[in-house]
C-alpha cells in the first residue's frame, strides 16, 4: 500500500473565525454532496450552500483557509469544490519550472 500524503491543513494560531461562519446555523448537508450526487440535485445543492456563503462575515479569512488547505471537498468560502479544484490546476500549472514544461 503506497504512503498516505501528508494532511496539507495550514497550522493556523487562529480558529475562531470558524465561530462567525453563517454555516453555522445553516443545513449541514449543503455544503457536502452526498455519494454519487450529481447533475441538478448537485447544482441546486452547491447554490443554496453559497447562497448561505454570500452573506457570510468571514468568507474570505474561509475562501483563504480552504485554498491553502487545498480542501478537496465541500463548499467553502463561497467556492464549490469544482471552483477550488479548477484554482488548484491552474496554481499548479502555473508552479511548473519552465524546463518542466518546456519537456512535455
Ligand atoms: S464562507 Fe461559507 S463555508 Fe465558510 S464559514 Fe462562511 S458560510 Fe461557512
Amino acid at each position: 500500500m503506497p504512503p498516505l500524503p501528508i494532511a496539507r491543513v495550514p497550522l493556523d494560531e487562529r480558529w475562531d473565525w470558524q465561530l462567525d461562519g453563517a454555516c453555522r446555523t445553516a443545513d449541514p448537508t449543503l455544503f457536502f454532496h452526498p455519494r454519487n450526487e450529481r447533475g441538478r440535485s448537485r447544482d441546486n445543492r452547491d447554490r443554496a450552500a453559497l447562497y448561505v456563503c454570500e452573506r457570510c462575515p468571514v468568507v474570505g479569512m474561509c475562501r483563504d483557509y480552504a485554498m491553502r488547505a487545498r480542501e478537496a471537498h465541500g463548499v467553502w468560502g463561497g467556492l464549490t469544490e469544482d471552483e477550488r479544484e479548477i484554482i488548484f490546476r491552474r496554481m499548479d500549472a502555473d508552479c511548473v519550472p519552465e524546463h518542466a514544461a518546456e519537456a512535455s
